[in-house]
């Protein structure tokens, strides 16, 4: 009786201990599993970033290969119009004058004031097509770009493709929250707007030529690019990287609006810009100026009004 109680304890124990060895297991199993996947995430971003610079200097290498089109904002999908820009760009002589607008998405942000000051340093203006942020610093900055005569545009309040292209009235909703906030913040009212996505995105569920009539309406302008720097779809991409992007094929156009982004991840297109501005500069006929009234529309989507 005491032998059987005895051992019936031993299988108990043991059975326990069973159950707690499975239990740590499979408790510990993802989190290694996520822990090599982190590690691989990291060894292929690597990878991309070297193969998008090898990429570039071959494309800058052999002028016979066409440019890559004009990029979207984000990772949605990709509009399959064959860049009227680039069919309808003339090839210009060297000593054309070529206008040039760094505009950045999405800021303010940790990197703006280094944007900024990278900018006063070169005499440069810029386009900063921005997000609504209530904060201090956030409405600082849209102070300090408006103060350094660069030109504060709208970009959107939320910027949630969910929320701003479900509806014209979301969309308007959306304008007028960032135009109100920027009035109030900076006494600019602001005339050009970008599209989350360009005026070439696919997911507004909204046609986009009923946004753009209601962008006129409201007396205002939207601006695509025709140029991307590509570091929204690539956070790390190398500066040499971003710098190869923006340049190549930039003597195509003789009006360039180049996309580039302002955001806390992205620090190597603060690191680019300096690069970015020389190597403009140092081209003859080529001007860096901000988006006004004489610039020159660089739209994906036209309308008929
Ligand atoms: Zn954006």
């Amino acid at each position: 009786m005491e032998v059987n109680e005895q051992s019936r304890r031993k299988r108990v124990a043991r059975l326990k201990k069973i159950i707690i060895f499975l239990v740590v297991f499979f408790l510990l199993l993802p989190l290694v599993i996520c822990f090599i996947l982190g590690i691989k995430i990291r060894e292929l971003s690597t990878r991309i970033d070297e193969l998008t610079a090898l990429l570039n200097a071959r494309m800058e290498s052999s002028p016979g290969i066409t440019r890559t089109l004009p990029e979207e904002d984000t990772e949605i999908p990709l509009n399959e119009e064959t860049s009227e820009n680039e069919e309808e760009a003339e090839e210009l002589p060297q000593t054309a004058q070529h206008k040039v607008y760094l505009t950045f998405d999405d800021g303010p942000s940790v990197y703006t004031d280094e944007i900024l000051d990278i900018l006063r340093e070169y005499d440069v203006k810029a386009t900063f097509f921005v997000v609504g942020k209530e904060d201090d610093v956030s409405k600082a900055a849209y102070k300090r770009i408006v103060d350094e005569g660069h030109t504060l545009a709208i970009h959107s309040y939320s910027h949630k493709y969910g929320e701003i292209y479900n509806s014209l009235d979301d969309y308007a909703y959306d304008l007028e929250r960032l135009e109100s906030l920027l009035y109030e913040v900076t006494g600019t009212q602001c005339k050009y707007v970008r599209f989350p996505g360009g005026s070439s995105n696919k997911v507004s569920k909204v046609p986009m030529s009923d946004i753009i009539k209601y962008i006129h309406a409201q007396d205002m302008e939207y601006f695509d690019w025709n140029i991307s720097a590509s570091d929204a779809v690539n956070t790390a991409l190398a500066p040499e990287a971003i710098l190869a992007n923006v340049t190549n094929g930039i003597d195509k156009y003789e009006t360039d609006v180049i996309l580039l982004h302002d955001t806390g991840n992205r620090k190597s297109t603060v690191d680019a810009l300096p690069m970015i501005i020389e190597n403009i500069k140092a081209r003859e006929g080529y001007e860096l100026l901000p988006i006004d009234e004489n610039t020159e529309l660089v739209q994906h989507l036209k309308i008929e009004e």
